[in-house]
């Protein structure tokens, strides 16, 4: 087990809740489902962000003057990172995709104030996030920084993801989770092999944005040659693409909290719930399975969504 220094520092709450989720939904298999509650592992950096991050922000090396990394205007890996960053004394220097100087969004509004710079490229520049040569031209200007890809989905991310593992407190038939840059689901996949649940428990990653082939890749690019292939992404359930979204799909966000407590934002956890409430009805899991959900958090990228009346 990691120590875990950084994490007490931050006070992130480990282990987060677990508990059994029974709503009234058409469930002809007697399916029983369970919520691992990473939305709770901090109130500002983001659950899944968290996990990502921890080993990276542990292992950084001493010359380290500077965090470098990339993502969207409405990040939850930037805003847990800077988060992170501000509280460690290291500046982040976040690489932007698109221009919001002029409106800047709640995410950035909050990392400025937390000390991070931002350089807002356009798409074609954040294209290359992952080319070698681009990335050398940036160790080149900042040559003791540590770069971090975008969503935090590294090497590194892996150990992080099997720290979530090592807290449940029962095995699953089935683990669930959103899968955007693939990190989260690769961690779980991998925490899996290095425990006898590699053959008795099944991963299944909702695809929250169109990526068909692409988001597998993505995830078997993360795993170490792994013996686990007990895995697969489901397709149905993007809603159009990343953080498209539709009046019932927010409808629905906003039913569970109400009806349930639980917190829900339409662009992850809205479309792994909402995934689950079809696969329930359609009968695709055996009897009595047992399932746990992870809430991955993220719910301060939806500050800004309106939802239906
Ligand atoms: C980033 C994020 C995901 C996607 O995780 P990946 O590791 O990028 O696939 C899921 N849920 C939330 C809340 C996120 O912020």
């Amino acid at each position: 087990m990691p120590t875990n220094n950084i994490g007490k520092g931050l006070h992130i709450a480990c282990p987060s809740p677990e508990h059994p989720f029974t709503p009234a939904w058409t469930n002809p298999n007697n399916i029983n489902l369970w919520v691992k509650r990473d939305d709770l592992l901090h109130p500002i950096i983001s659950g899944n962000k968290w996990r990502k991050l921890r080993q990276a922000l542990e292992q950084l090396p001493g010359s380290c003057d500077r965090i470098i990394s990339f993502g969207g205007g409405y990040s939850n890996h930037i805003h847990a990172l800077a988060f992170c960053c501000q509280k460690l004394g290291i500046p982040l220097h976040a690489i932007i995709r698109g221009d919001y100087s002029a409106n800047p969004s709640p995410m950035l509004q909050d990392i400025q104030t937390w000390g991070s710079t931002i350089e807002y490229v356009n798409k074609l520049t954040y294209q290359q996030r992952h080319d070698p040569a681009y990335l050398q031209q940036l160790e080149q200007r900042y040559p003791d920084a540590v770069i971090i890809p975008e969503g935090g989905s590294q090497q590194q991310a892996l150990a992080g993801m099997a720290d979530m593992l090592g807290e449940l407190t029962q095995t699953y038939d089935y683990i669930l989770a959103p899968v955007a840059s693939g990190g989260t689901l690769a961690g779980i996949i991998h925490g899996l092999t290095q425990t006898v649940d590699c053959q008795s428990t099944k991963v299944i990653g909702i695809g929250v944005l169109k990526g068909q082939g692409y988001l597998e890749n993505l995830v078997s690019g993360l795993l170490p040659l792994s013996p686990c292939t007990n895995w697969h992404i489901e397709h149905d359930f993007h809603f159009g693409g990343y953080a498209k979204s539709t009046d019932a799909l927010l409808q629905f966000c906003q039913d569970l909290n109400q009806q349930y407590q639980l917190p829900l934002e339409p662009v992850y956890s809205g479309k792994l719930f909402w995934a689950v409430r079809e696969l329930l009805a359609k009968g695709i899991f055996p009897p009595n399975s047992k399932i746990l959900l992870l809430h991955t958090g993220g719910l301060q990228g939806a500050r800004k969504l309106v939802l239906p009346d």
